[in-house]
């Protein structure tokens, strides 16, 4: 049986790798520094670590009979654009420690594949229409965050660490990911969870506050999609970083229009400050079509499928709140 040992695995997307692993037939081990907190995690094994220290990266990676078969490395600390803004120390900090401990840990095991998840926020802002980056347009470096440099600098190291001790390193910069079990509240959330639960708190006919102007363009992939994406490039022999997001671009108010339509509600949308992060975002896909990726989901229906998690969440939380 192959072994996984997946990082973040009391996360959003790393808890849906999880349960993807576990329906291939492999024996999971899942780390993190919490548990999983919509639902029990599917993993064999599940260890509680703080992989910004050495001793625990060697720990998570650590198994009797030989080293894992692939490791995912998920962790970060990360959040929405709000997030992501008021906590570049943190992010800076806490994301570096958790990427050059995992890496020196994966050589002492011994490790012979190894995945990271980066992000589009590696790349500069683009002006709405420019036609698409990829992936060798990250450089000249201009992230427009902290998040993205750290992201970038993390990639070096991986593939340094990669080049230097045969170990196969398999980089996916993600684009923004939604779906069921994703932060939805409390200040990590991002655009599409924060919207849903908007309109979800939101009466028929009712207004929802909307960062910025609302012109900003992005594109949404549903999680299912990315966790394709992860398998497939981790079993291909794709090396340096490839690009996973649906070609399906959308501007800020057309998602919140998608998420009343999903919600059956008339909402007017009120732009207020905030922080948006990029003007608009177009990347070329071709290296994972190259493997047979394509994304799965469009918009309307991956939203449906996210509103009906969060409204759920919202009604479970009015319960509890209502004496
Ligand atoms: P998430 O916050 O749900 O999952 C990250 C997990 O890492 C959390 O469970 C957190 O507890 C864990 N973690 C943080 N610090 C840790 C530490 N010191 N030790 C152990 N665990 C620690 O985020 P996600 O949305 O599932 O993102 C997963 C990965 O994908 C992250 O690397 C993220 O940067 C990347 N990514 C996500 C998106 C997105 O839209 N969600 C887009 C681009 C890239």
């Amino acid at each position: 049986m192959k072994r996984a040992v997946v990082c973040g695995a009391g996360g959003f997307i790393a808890g849906h790798l999880v349960k993807r692993l576990k329906g291939e037939g492999y024996w999971v081990r899942g780390v993190d520094c919490k548990h999983p907190e919509f639902s029990e995690s599917e993993a064999d094994e599940f260890l509680l670590l703080d992989l910004r220290e050495p001793r625990d990266c060697e720990t998570a990676l650590s198994l009797n009979g030989g080293p894992p078969a692939e490791v995912y490395q998920l962790a970060a600390d990360m959040g929405g654009m709000g997030y992501i803004h008021t906590a570049e120390c943190e992010i800076m900090h806490n994301s570096a420690l958790i990427n050059i401990h995992m890496t020196q840990a994966a050589v002492r095991a011994a490790v012979s594949r190894y995945f990271f998840a980066s992000s589009v926020c590696v790349y500069r802002d683009m002006k709405p229409g420019e036609p698409e980056l990829t992936e060798e347009d990250a450089y000249p470096a201009l992230p427009d965050n902290e998040y993205g440099w750290e992201k970038l600098y993390a990639e070096r190291t991986t593939m340094a660490f990669g080049r230097r001790h045969g170990i196969a390193v398999r980089i996916g910069r993600f684009q923004n990911c939604y779906g069921p079990g994703g932060a939805w509240t409390g200040g990590r959330e991002k655009a599409p969870a924060a919207l849903c639960r908007k309109v979800a708190e939101a009466y028929d006919g009712g207004a929802i506050e909307v960062w910025g102007d609302g012109s900003a363009v992005r594109s949404y992939t549903y999680v299912d999609d990315i966790v394709d994406g992860i398998r497939l490039l981790m079993q291909s022999d794709l090396e340096g970083p490839c690009n996973i997001g649906s070609p399906e671009y959308v501007t800020v108010d057309e998602l919140a229009a998608t998420v009343a339509r999903a919600a059956g509600k008339h909402v007017r949308l009120v732009h207020v400050e905030g922080p948006v992060g990029v003007r608009s975002r177009n990347f070329s896909i071709r290296r994972m079509a190259s493997i047979g990726w394509h994304a799965q989901w469009n918009l309307e229906r991956g939203i449906a499928k996210t509103y009906a998690w969060v409204e759920a969440q919202v009604n479970k939380r009015r319960g509890e709140q209502t004496p």
